[in-house]
């Protein structure tokens, strides 16, 4: 499946992910169908060199993206990621799914996401400094608070955010909170935002639970990735009175069938940079994972995790979509069959956007919003999506997926409409 010249023929690419998952909203588009090619492609692309000069005094050169998917709700939005299998396509495809995303969510967002193929882990923070700030200088020519607004991911944090906003605002020659989201709350980041993936997943999860009548005291959970949204979302379900059975993250994969303790291995994540060694609990192989009874899985990691064989083993009855694109659409077929729900990433894992754009609007006007605020706007916008999706799915008998997306291309393809094509 070639959909672009420069890309391969995986059909589990991210991007040719994304591909399938819009041809399947096709049949619900109407009349808006014939502006469908709009999502097929990327509306640009940025590829550049990062030149880094190492403590050893060596120079090594990184390949970092900037990819802007569709603009046409509003400026780009969408994090960076810094991983050392990240590619153009992945990047394609993440930018195509905060497109999705911002629309399902009606932020007044376009989608984009960038990205630097690169281990964090292997670098020195000054070194990581450098290559963050040569990396924003790059994509300085397509970022801007009107144009597109990155903020964190996979290997960036508040930090990451403070070095991006310094680097642009020092090029323009103004103080420009508004350039990037999630950063440090005294530099104008939002309170709330380091939790709200997490909690995103947790409120939304609670509600599709309800939905199938799952009461999640003792419900038994598995949570792939013990990242911001993984280690957010199992605190959460814990203090709701569910069990966190099984933990896995690139390090080792935690079973125990009383339910881990959240805070204690937060603890010692902090302390140890992963979970592997976390006294008390069974370590068991990494396929175990997906073969292992549950009430709810959530991947929480990275794309393509369930495959049509997991798919075909897992023993849940709801998915809740915490990464990116864990699902391959032929899994998802799987899953549908075997009447296991799947609440899909671009509702699932909205948190995080939805208060980066509270964060944007609050540098814009310069006035700050509490904690609890936050939390209860997040709450009603994302549960008001939520709710959307599951009624248009339960009416049409399609999948949440499919909802999502029919709602969000709906809304961005009339907008293209509404503005016609220049010149
Ligand atoms: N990286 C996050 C995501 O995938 C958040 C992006 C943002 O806040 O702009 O949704």
């Amino acid at each position: 499946m070639k959909t672009l010249s420069f890309l391969g023929n995986d059909s589990d690419s991210a991007w040719n992910i994304f591909v399938t998952q819009v041809e399947r909203v096709r049949p619900h588009l109407g009349e808006l169908e014939a502006w469908i090619e709009t999502l097929m492609r990327p509306k640009r692309a940025l590829i550049v060199d990062i030149p880094l000069e190492m403590e050893d005094g060596t120079v090594r050169h990184f390949e970092g993206y900037r990819v802007q998917h569709n603009l046409s709700r509003g400026p780009g939005k969408g994090g960076v990621r810094y991983h050392a299998d990240v590619t153009l396509d992945e990047v394609m495809a993440l930018s195509a799914w905060m497109t999705i995303k911002c629309a399902v969510l009606n932020l007044p967002f376009g989608g984009a996401k960038g990205g630097i193929r690169v281990d964090p882990a292997t670098l020195s923070q000054k070194e990581l400094e450098r290559l963050t700030r040569r990396y924003t200088s790059e994509i300085g020519l397509i970022i801007g608070p009107q144009q597109d607004i990155p903020a964190p991911d996979v290997g960036t944090n508040a930090q990451v955010m403070a070095w991006m906003m310094d680097t642009w605002s020092m090029n323009v020659g103004a103080t420009t909170t508004g350039v990037v989201t999630g950063k440090p709350v005294h530099l104008g980041g939002s309170l709330g935002r380091v939790k709200a993936t997490g909690r995103g997943v947790f409120v939304t999860g609670r509600q599709a639970a309800s939905h199938l009548g799952l009461p999640l005291t003792d419900a038994r959970i598995g949570i792939q990735g013990f990242g911001n949204v993984g280690s957010v979302s199992a605190q959460l379900f814990a203090e709701a009175g569910a069990n966190i059975i099984a933990i896995q993250d690139h390090s080792a994969t935690l079973y125990s069938a009383a339910g881990i303790d959240i805070e204690a291995l937060s603890a010692w994540q902090q302390k140890e940079g992963k979970i592997a060694g976390f006294p008390g609990v069974d370590t068991v192989e990494p396929g175990t994972f997906w073969e292992l009874e549950y009430d709810i899985v959530i991947p929480a990691a990275l794309e393509g995790q369930i495959t049509p064989e997991r798919a075909r083993n897992l023993n849940c009855r709801l998915v809740l979509e915490g990464a990116n694109g864990p699902t391959l659409p032929q899994a998802d077929d799987i899953l549908r069959e075997r009447g296991i729900l799947v609440l899909p990433d671009v509702i699932c894992n909205a948190g995080g956007v939805t208060v980066s754009y509270f964060e944007w609007v609050q540098d814009f006007s310069s006035f700050y919003w509490s904690e609890e605020e936050i939390y209860q706007k997040l709450d009603q916008i994302i549960l008001n999506a939520f709710e959307e999706v599951w009624k248009n799915a339960q009416s049409k008998g399609i999948s949440l997926r499919t909802a999502a997306y029919a709602t969000a291309c709906e809304r961005i393809l009339t907008a293209r409409k509404e503005r016609g094509i220049y010149p």
